[in-house]
């Protein structure tokens, strides 16, 4: 069938208005006559179908932009293992709001106590929600900020990196990067400090952090801005793949 006048019309026009959705209106016409909707429900519907893909798109672009290494969910997590964290505590973190206070968390516990998962599913609900989200380890955004600095384009990713309204930093441990990136990391920790959320997971206390960090005076300095704003989550406890090893071995 050839393109009638008004098809065009239509097309041109939502492509200079920047509404790719509504130039497939044909089915909401079709659904409209169906109906025998009047002129105002036609225009609501079209335009709710444009509105509804484009948050489609939106969410699709930041949960790629994550960049979570895998995909986990808060209703995979079972609370019953951790005696120092509530569920509650996790409800309240889910809704965003300490994105909107721009509140760090900071998840300590030995390997195996579900930090990664935690916080994966914590970026990702808020995602949903429409934050926008980073997940980097340690050792990553180290690596990142040091070929950025050799590059000369430091700056360009700092602030970037201030853009995200959470950023997740996994894994901060004393083997996850060496001293001479410490201070990089360091600087984006320190600089988020009321200015965005950090999810921080680690298996040291903050008495050891300046292992991490080199200097007691900066790494003593940070850590009272963290302690001051922070969540504090407490996720010590038995391995969980420990004990699903153990549980396994039981059954058989
Ligand atoms: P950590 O980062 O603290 O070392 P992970 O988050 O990597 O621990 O957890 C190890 C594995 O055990 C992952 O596959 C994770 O999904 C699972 N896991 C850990 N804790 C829980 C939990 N409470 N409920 C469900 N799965 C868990
Ligand atoms: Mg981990």
């Amino acid at each position: 069938m050839m393109a009638t006048g008004k098809e065009e019309l239509i097309h041109l026009y939502a492509k200079i208005l920047r509404l790719p959705t509504l130039a497939n209106y044909a089915t909401i016409v079709r659904e409209a006559a169906q109906h025998c909707l009047g002129y105002e429900d036609f225009l609501c519907a079209l335009l709710e179908h444009e509105v509804e893909q484009r948050q489609e798109n939106q969410y699709k672009r930041r949960l790629k932009a994550a960049r979570f290494p895998q995909l986990k969910t808060l209703d995979t997590f079972d609370f019953r293992c951790l005696q120092n964290v509530k569920q509650a505590q996790i409800n309240e973190l889910a809704t965003g709001r300490f994105i909107e206070r721009r509140q760090p968390v900071l998840m300590f516990g030995n390997p195996g106590t579900g930090k990664t998962h935690l916080a994966i599913a914590l970026a990702y609900r808020v995602c949903q929600l429409g934050y926008t989200t980073r997940f980097y380890t340690a050792g990553e955004l180290a690596t990142d900020l040091a070929e950025a600095s050799q590059q000369g384009r430091l700056s360009a990713l700092q602030a970037r990196l201030l853009k995200v309204e959470l950023l997740v930093i996994d894994e901060l441990s004393y083997i996850s990067f060496g001293r001479a990136n410490a201070e990089l990391l360091f600087q984006v920790i320190s600089n988020r400090y009321e200015r965005g959320s950090v999810i921080i997971t680690t298996n040291l206390p903050f008495s050891r952090w300046t292992e991490l960090f080199g200097d007691a005076t900066l790494t003593a300095a940070l850590v009272d801005r963290l302690a001051h704003r922070a969540i504090l989550l407490d996720m010590n406890g038995e391995s969980y793949r420990l004990k699903q090893a153990q549980a396994k071995q039981q059954e058989s």
